[in-house]
């Protein structure tokens, strides 16, 4: 028998998404968890991040009236995930789980405390498939007064989003040259730090606001934390992982974990190594996870006979990275610009070659497929004036002045005519002037006959809802014309170990490795290699946590 250190109930490795969650129920039962976080910070990626969830036939969602059921749900999940051999976390009985599950972790959150809501309008990213829903089933935590952690403040991962302002609000101040309700979100949302300056509070937002109230809910329910603690090693007698080893203040501690252990480490956005072996043509230089998101213990659970599974995927995230940007931790995401009127996606022959409207990990699937026939890593945004006069690049302000170090460096390319631009680009001027026709032909008749950019809810959203005609299609028609490279980047890896419906890791033969669950990105992704909705990451992430705790306690 090992002999450990310290030893809990539950020991789980990484403080992201489902970690809290999971910790929370142990509590719940009675039981102790320690969290072991390699880093200084709690909250992983998922405090960076967005923070939103995909939560399907949600309690918010039936308190407001928007229509879903766990069948309409599973049906839209049939349809854009479906059935495939090389995807065996993406399984009908995982998926019907997850849409199960989901609603009872964010109702078990509720009574925990944390207040939540729905996003108001956040389209699922298939909206067009049986099932969809146009209005969204994406859940968020409600702003949160970090001062309220004290002097575990510090702690706290910060987010992307220095603002005061909630994600649904964020999403409507781009209209604020077009829109009263922007304006006036603009006003409260000015009026807020006004008044949080006054009265001494520290509103974070977004994925800082999820995990800022569920480091406060776990910290007062007295789960444990360790930081700066890298686990190395998972410990394993007679078949059951029984607890682990971390590196704390330089030296091997040993955990023990009576119920078991939970990995939920994050992917592998931050290990070159792996990128080539598994996702070629991705770049570290190109991710906005945090930095601990290396890969380790998904080699480590493999070392133990994990079965691994669509590690060739990503969450792409199409960026354009201007000079001095490069190393930036979040690095601009340029989500909306090719799917705005008077804006394109072309390889480097000047072809377009998809619906520029796709959620961000079709397009950065779209970029590294046609990359294998095309050089399309990076390919060009091409705007025209009408773009740059309406909306933002980089800068979310509509005709902000470009730093001209963007035309010296080649970043942002400028030229009277296309022709003149595709000199610049190196393409054949008559393939981009032929690609810009179709396209503004398209735009003419209010229909992409290529790629039917437009067609769906997703699209418009994306698009700008006050464009005439179609919120998506715009032509590309008054110079000067400019072109940025689009390259494809990511949040998050979408690949990992393989678990089960009780999320419990799977060796290749399909039996369990005893004591050993996973959930988060470390896993490979339920709903395979597709993305539902917004929230398609810390969504799982929270309810594999919650459905690995309940299981290792009993209670599930
Ligand atoms: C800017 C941005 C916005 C995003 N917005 C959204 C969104 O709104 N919704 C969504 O679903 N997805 C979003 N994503 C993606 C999403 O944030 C991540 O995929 C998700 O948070 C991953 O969660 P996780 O729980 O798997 O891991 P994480 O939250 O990354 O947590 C893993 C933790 O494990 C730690 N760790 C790693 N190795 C070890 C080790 N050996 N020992 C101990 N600890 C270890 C890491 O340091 C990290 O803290 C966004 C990402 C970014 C970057």
């Amino acid at each position: 028998m090992s002999t450990f250190d310290e030893t809990y109930d539950f020991v789980v490795v990484g403080s992201g998404g489902g970690s809290m969650c999971s910790a929370l129920v142990m509590r719940e039962n009675g039981k102790s968890v320690l969290i072991v976080e390699k880093t200084a910070l709690v909250g992983g990626t998922t405090a960076r991040s967005g923070g939103v969830m995909w939560i399907p036939d949600n309690r918010f969602m039936k308190r407001d009236g928007v229509p879903d059921s766990q069948d309409q749900a599973n049906t839209y999940l049939d349809a854009v995930v479906g059935d495939h051999n090389d995807t065996p976390g993406a399984s009908r009985a995982r998926r019907q789980t997850y849409v199960a599950e989901a609603t009872r972790m964010v109702d078990f959150l509720v009574d925990q405390g944390i207040r939540l809501n729905r996003v108001s309008y956040w389209p699922d990213y298939r909206d067009e498939a049986p099932g969809g829903s146009e209005k969204g089933r994406t859940v968020v935590a409600e702003l949160f007064d970090v001062n309220e952690l004290g002097d575990k403040k510090a702690m706290l991962r910060p987010n992307f989003i220095p603002m005061m302002s909630t994600l649904d609000e964020m999403l409507k101040l781009r209209f604020i040259k077009k829109s009263w309700e922007s304006r006036r979100i603009a006003v409260r949302f000015a009026l807020r730090t006004v008044v949080a300056k006054l009265t001494g509070k520290h509103f974070v937002t977004a994925g800082a606001a999820l995990q800022g109230r569920m480091f406060q809910a776990a910290l007062k329910a007295g789960v444990e934390f360790r930081t700066n603690a890298a686990v190395k090693e998972l410990v394993e007698e007679d078949g059951r992982v029984t607890g682990v080893v971390a590196m704390v203040d330089g030296q091997p501690r040993r955990f023990g974990a009576n119920l078991g252990v939970l990995v939920n480490a994050g992917g592998f956005a931050h290990n070159q190594k792996m990128r080539d072996l598994y996702i070629p043509n991705t770049s570290t230089k190109w991710t906005n996870t945090a930095e601990g998101d290396t890969g380790e213990m998904i080699l480590e659970m493999m070392r133990h006979g994990a079965a691994i599974a669509q590690m060739d995927e990503m969450v792409g995230n199409q960026m354009s990275i201007p000079p001095g940007m490069e190393d930036a931790a979040v690095k601009p995401v340029v989500q909306g610009v090719t799917a705005a009127p008077h804006a394109i996606l072309v390889d480097q022959s000047g072809l377009r070659y998809m619906n520029e409207s796709g959620s961000y990990m079709t397009y950065c699937q779209g970029m590294l497929a046609r990359h294998k026939t095309v050089p399309a890593v990076p390919s060009w945004a091409i705007m025209d004036s009408q773009y740059m006069k309406n909306y933002g690049f980089i800068s979310p302000l509509p005709s902000a002045k470009k730093p001209q170090e963007w035309y010296d460096k080649g970043f942002l390319r400028k030229a009277d005519t296309l022709e003149e631009l595709a000199a610049l680009l190196n393409m054949d001027p008559a393939t981009l002037r032929g690609t810009v026709d179709r396209f503004n032909g398209f735009v003419a008749k209010d229909c992409d006959e290529d790629f039917h950019r437009g067609e769906r809810a997703y699209d418009r959203w994306l698009g700008d809802k006050f464009h005439p005609k179609n919120a998506s299609l715009g032509s590309i028609a008054e110079g000067p014309f400019y072109a940025a490279q689009v390259v494809p980047g990511d949040v998050g890896t979408y690949g990992g170990v393989v678990t089960d419906e009780k999320a419990r890791v799977l060796r290749d033969d399909g039996s369990v490795i005893d004591g050993l669950y996973a959930t988060g990105i470390s896993t490979a992704s339920v709903f395979g290699r597709a993305y539902a909705g917004a929230g398609a990451s810390v969504g799982p992430s929270f309810v594999w946590g919650y459905v690995a705790a309940s299981n290792a306690v009993g209670v599930a």
